[in-house]
């Protein structure tokens, strides 16, 4: 590897294949094909079909919550989510996440007041909550970003002494921890996503749990067009519905979720072996005695130490056919519509604008190898070192 040339000064690319973040874990084609008949001969593919109840109480049983209500998507997830515990006026969230975080709170007429995110965990700084809640604020969404949980805790009190209602978006967070308990049980509830680049997913699908009986009710209702009988309407609904191909997708894909686990941990363990070390780059660490995923490989770059902008960085991988990407990048509040109609949030968003200069994700999940790992490591030790010839890619 020492002798190879970058490919972005012209030697041959590293892989033939481009390596990507969030290619889908795929379960045993043979049992997708099962469940897949079974919905053709019933001839039931949507509107809370069996699959779609089998795999809300398998995932149910996982989390060890009362009510799983599986949606079309992690976004509607949030959209009703955020109806049913009748959010509105201003919602505290952060910057530091997926654009459809923020914008599903937009999209419900809400105004989004951005915090900042604790710089170690890359989660909603509690401290910062506290300053920016007005009169109008009526709840916290906070994000546990790559899998590791929020300040639950502090978050939780702030909720109690104001009154505000608290709502995790877990999207990255299925099948993890906060203190031995799964996520899933906390705040008033917690929206997942299953969309096909997420660590466990349904092609497109996400979930709302909470332990809340009759949230959960006026979440399934909400679902479905608000309906809680036959021709009866009761709350405004929109269509949310995960249908049955995607629920064998997800039944599919629980067989192997223990599997999913073991080789995301497995090369979370080769990338800190491979990148400890190398001043100017820092993996970010998962907390090993609590329940991971490990769906997500992220590298800060500091670029007074390497000599390489993460901009940099990654082209010299996209050369190399390794696809990294930038995520989160740009932070909601740089992006448009946010950008614009917020403009105020930019002084107090120090960290967010910080991190989300210096992140890179790398790829993992089953279709990764550890030499893959090797391999990638030593190309960006290998650019860190030619970091003087670099300097002129832009
Ligand atoms: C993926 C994701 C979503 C959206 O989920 P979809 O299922 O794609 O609608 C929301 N928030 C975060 C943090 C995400 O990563």
């Amino acid at each position: 590897m020492s002798l190879k040339r970058l490919a972005i000064l012209g030697g041959e690319p590293a892989f033939k294949e481009p390596l990507h973040v969030g290619r889908p874990n795929l379960g045993d084609r043979e049992v997708l094909f099962h469940y897949l008949n079974q919905v053709l001969e019933r001839k039931w593919l949507t509107n809370n079909g069996p699959l779609v109840r089998e795999l809300e109480s398998r995932i149910a049983k996982i989390l060890g919550v009362k009510n799983v209500v599986a949606t079309v998507n992690g976004t509607l997830g949030l959209e009703i989510a955020i109806r049913a515990l009748g959010l509105q006026g201003e919602v505290i969230v952060p910057s530091y996440t997926f654009a459809a975080t923020v914008h599903s709170l937009f999209w419900l007429g809400i105004k989004p007041v951005f915090v900042d995110v604790d710089p170690v965990t890359y989660n909603v700084d509690p401290k910062q909550v506290r300053r920016v809640i007005t009169p109008e604020t009526s709840g916290i969404m906070s994000v546990n970003v790559y899998g590791r949980p929020s300040d639950i805790e502090r978050l939780s009190e702030i909720a109690r002494d104001y009154n505000l209602k608290l709502l995790f978006d877990s999207a990255h967070a299925f099948h993890c921890s906060y203190r031995g308990k799964m996520i899933g049980n906390f705040g008033d509830a917690e929206v997942f996503s299953f969309h096909a680049t997420k660590f466990f997913h349904t092609v497109e699908g996400g979930a709302v749990t909470t332990n809340d009986e009759q949230l959960a009710e006026k979440l399934r209702a909400m679902r479905d067009f608000g309906y809680v009988g036959l021709d009866q309407v009761e709350y405004v609904g929109t269509n949310a519905k995960m249908n049955e191909f995607s629920a064998a997708m997800g039944l599919t894909n629980l067989e192997r979720l223990d599997e999913f686990v073991y080789v995301n941990h497995r090369n979370y363990r080769r990338y800190l072996k491979e990148l400890d070390g190398l001043a100017g780059v820092t993996l970010m660490r998962y907390e090993e005695t609590e329940k991971r995923n490990y769906g997500y490989i992220i590298i800060e770059v500091d670029p007074d130490v390497t000599g390489l902008t993460r901009d940099q960085l990654a082209k010299v991988l996209w050369a190399e056919n390794i696809l990294a990407r930038k995520y989160f990048y740009p932070p909601c509040h740089l992006m448009e519509p946010y950008r614009t109609l917020l403009p105020q949030a930019r002084s107090r968003l120090r960290e967010t604008e910080r991190i989300s200069s210096r992140v890179l994700a790398l790829p993992t999940g089953i279709s990764i190898k550890e030499e893959d790992i090797e391999t990638i490591s030593s190309i960006i030790e290998l650019a860190i070192r030619n970091a003087d010839g670099l300097k002129n890619i832009r």
